[in-house]
């Protein structure tokens, strides 16, 4: 065992610090300004060339097998790139990749979607939840009845990140009722890709953050049969595996933003003078450091256990619950203390603090709320799938 990266996992740390410093910090005041404005918080063309900039230095596809023009560097090498990349609330993202479940296509499916997707040409969106149905995915309503060489699909999603946007969704709905009834929801689902000019509509969902995802109405919406993606009736694994993947990324994204946060809290607090000394040299503010030291250590480790054990082959689930739940918690513990060491400062939208601060507040809810995976963990530590000490 050797707890430290490689000397090629460091030289992808720095340059993607590199790349963070240089091209995405100086952004930050426009985002502010912009999104104070109540204007798109950079121009699309933007993103653009930043990925191009990206692709230059060879960040293309970071977890996108070789024969689809990526680079295939796994899930530690993306666990590093997320650490880094969450240091800026710029919302950059890079090229090159593609739903982890697109890969489940036929040959047709994989021309006609997951390529044009890598190469970002194409967007897309995953839709399982429903206004009944959150936590409780095994619940949903949304039909899909054969008519035909087609599928016509009737009912209503919520909260679909990049709904607004996407050119094609892929929706989960009930295919079989009576088996759907007697396996709990496990079979008799389907998974269908459905373009946006197959009718589905979208509504902007108003948040807390700085973006909305989408609420989708499906009236009738006719599916061709070869739109199937994967197997018929087994299309709840699929959503399994779809959300399953995000969890851990939520933790690593909350590791990057929670450093880049402690930092200003340090820099501020050996700045900022009160009765006569500057609030560093105060015991209150050095615990709420410490504290979030520990707690971003301890996170990170959780996170890089999870990546890890998925390149080693081995099932990463109970580990990416953990990551989940222990980093986006640390999150937003982090962000408040660092907002409070800030004062009246850390609360203006002069500073990006309050922006994380309802930014991190969305990493408890979303890919599984913080009550289930506390329900997955124990679940698994009561019926015996995973030992006390497992892994390491
Ligand atoms: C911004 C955003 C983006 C999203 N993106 C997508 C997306 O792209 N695709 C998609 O399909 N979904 C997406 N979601 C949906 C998200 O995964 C769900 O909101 C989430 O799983 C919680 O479901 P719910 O909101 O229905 O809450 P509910 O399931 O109604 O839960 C309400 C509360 O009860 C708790 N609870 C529920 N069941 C139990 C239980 N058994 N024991 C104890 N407590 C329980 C929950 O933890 C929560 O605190 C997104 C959500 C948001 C807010």
């Amino acid at each position: 065992m050797y707890l430290r990266l490689t000397d090629e996992q460091k030289m992808v740390q720095k340059t993607i610090r590199r790349f963070v410093e240089k091209e995405l910090i100086p952004l930050e005041n426009d985002v502010l300004r912009n999104e104070r404005e109540g204007k798109p918080s950079l121009p699309a063309g933007t993103l653009k060339e930043l990925q191009l900039k990206a692709k230059e230095a060879g960040f293309w596809g970071i977890n996108t097998p070789e024969e689809y023009g990526g680079a295939d560097l796994g899930q530690m090498m993306m666990a590093i790139v997320l650490m880094e990349v969450s240091k800026t609330f710029v919302p950059f993202q890079f090229g090159g990749s593609a739903d982890n479940i697109l890969y489940y296509g036929n040959e047709e499916q994989k021309k006609k979607y997951l390529i044009p997707t890598i190469n970002g040409e194409k967007k897309s969106c995953f839709a399982m939840t429903e206004p009944g149905a959150g936590s409780d995915t095994r619940n949903i309503k949304m039909t899909a009845v054969k008519d035909g060489n087609e599928w016509v699909l009737n009912g209503e999603k919520t909260f679909i990140t990049g709904g607004n946007e996407a050119d094609f969704v892929m929706a989960i709905a009930i295919t079989d009722k009576e088996l759907h009834q007697s396996t709990h929801g496990r079979e008799g689902v389907t998974c269908f890709i459905v373009d946006r000019d197959m009718g589905w509509k979208s509504e902007y969902i108003h948040t807390m953050g700085e973006w909305g995802p989408a609420g989708l109405v499906f009236e009738n919406v006719r599916v061709p049969e070869e739109n199937i993606l994967g197997e018929l009736h087994k299309g709840y694994n699929l959503g399994l595996e779809w959300i399953g993947f995000a969890r851990w990324v939520v933790g690593a994204r909350a590791v990057g933003t929670a450093e880049r946060l402690l930092q200003m809290a340090i820099d501020y607090a050996k700045e900022r003078v009160t009765f006569g000394k500057p609030i560093a040299e105060r015991q209150a503010i050095q615990w709420q450091i410490a504290d979030s030291a520990v707690e971003i250590e301890a996170a990170k480790w959780l996170v890089l256990n999870a990546a890890f054990t998925l390149d080693n082959g081995e099932d990463n689930r109970h580990l990416a619950s953990m990551a989940k739940l222990y980093g986006a918690n640390m999150g937003n513990n982090v962000v408040d203390r660092v907002l409070q060491i800030h004062g009246g400062m850390g609360y203006t939208r002069e500073l990006p603090i309050e922006r994380w601060y309802r930014e991190a507040r969305l990493w408890r809810i979303y890919d599984g709320t913080d009550e289930i995976q506390r329900m997955i963990i124990a679940r698994n530590l009561i019926k015996g799938h995973v030992k006390i000490g497992q892994y390491v």
